[in-house]
């Protein structure tokens, strides 16, 4: 198609033919005149003859232009199927499609993690106590326990039992863990969980449900290997939260489209990583599809895990 454009306003029109395509009519009037105006070089002079019409080729756009449908079939639909013999017309079109895109390499396998050793953390009673001192300026409601006393290595000299992380988040559950950890858990509170339940759903929870937090036995309480950072009250596990109107949040398996509640369990999941250096979850294994287990492992090179 072939249009014709006046221009009008004494200057001399220097033009080359601009293909416009099918894109023509979502061309902006402005980008149009800016467009033009570039070819236009304003004669200082004496006055020019009426300037020429504007040749503008809309070009229909033909079938090379257009990305073909086999492009547009996953592959499954290309393999493995019989085809019939086809017309010259579609052989010729075939002819003319461009050149296969170039085959990427395949991403090449992660390394997997250097061995890590796990060990019972160091006590320290000057950082114990320090680490009250910044659980109280939190609000959070605790008090400082005797030692936890368990078989072999379990235990910890001195632990905190928490009753809330700060004025309006309880603790739901019975919960005695190391200092370190009860602080761990009061700053993701504050700065990860209440703001992305307040982002997500609007409201901000009352209580965190607890479930494990001291318990002496091996990990995924297996017979035998390691033992469970749960056994040097060094671990705890959250089942969901608790709000004002009494609605219980479960840490559950959330696939599907995104919602509101899938968004916020993830938010909490993924701030996490940032307080405690291990995070399982219903993205882990069976094992953790209903609560989030945290704790602040001990581990060479300062290696984290988050899932
Ligand atoms: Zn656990």
């Amino acid at each position: 198609m072939t249009g014709w454009i006046n221009i009008s306003g004494g200057g001399s029109v220097r033009l080359t033919a601009v293909r416009v395509g099918i894109l023509m009519p979502a061309v902006p009037a402005a980008v149009l005149g800016f467009t033009l105006a570039c070819s236009i070089a304003h004669a200082a002079g004496p006055p020019l003859p009426n300037s020429r019409p504007v040749v503008i080729d809309l070009a229909p756009v033909t079938d090379q232009d257009q990305p073909s449908d086999e492009e547009q079939l996953p592959e499954e639909d290309q393999v493995g199927t019989e085809q019939p013999e086809k017309p010259v017309l579609e052989k010729q079109a075939e002819q003319k499609l461009p050149e296969p895109r170039p085959v990427l390499p395949a991403p090449v396998a992660p390394e997997p993690p250097a061995p890590v050793r796990q060990a019972k953390p160091a006590f320290d009673l000057a950082k114990a106590k320090q680490c009250e001192r910044e659980l109280r300026k939190l609000n959070a409601k605790f008090t400082v326990t005797g030692p936890i006393t368990g078989d072999g290595q379990c235990g910890w000299p001195r632990a905190v039992k928490l009753t809330s992380l700060a004025r309006n988040v309880k603790i739901k559950g019975d919960i005695r863990v190391r200092c370190e950890l009860a602080l761990a858990l009061a700053r993701w509170s504050k700065e990860v969980m209440v703001p992305s339940a307040k982002l997500h759903l609007g409201k901000a929870p009352k209580a965190v449900r607890i479930d494990t937090s001291y318990q002496c036995r091996r990990r995924n309480n297996a017979k035998t290997g390691k033992l469970s950072e749960h056994a040097f009250a060094n671990g705890v596990d959250v089942m969901g939260f608790v709000f004002p109107d009494d609605q219980i949040f479960n840490v559950a398996v959330r696939s599907g489209s995104a919602n509101a509640e899938r968004a916020f369990q993830a938010a909490v999941r993924g701030g996490s990583c940032a307080y405690f250096t291990t995070v399982l979850g219903p993205m882990t294994n069976a094992s953790h599809a209903d609560h989030f287990h945290f704790d602040l492992a001990v581990r060479r090179g300062g290696y984290r895990l988050c899932q």
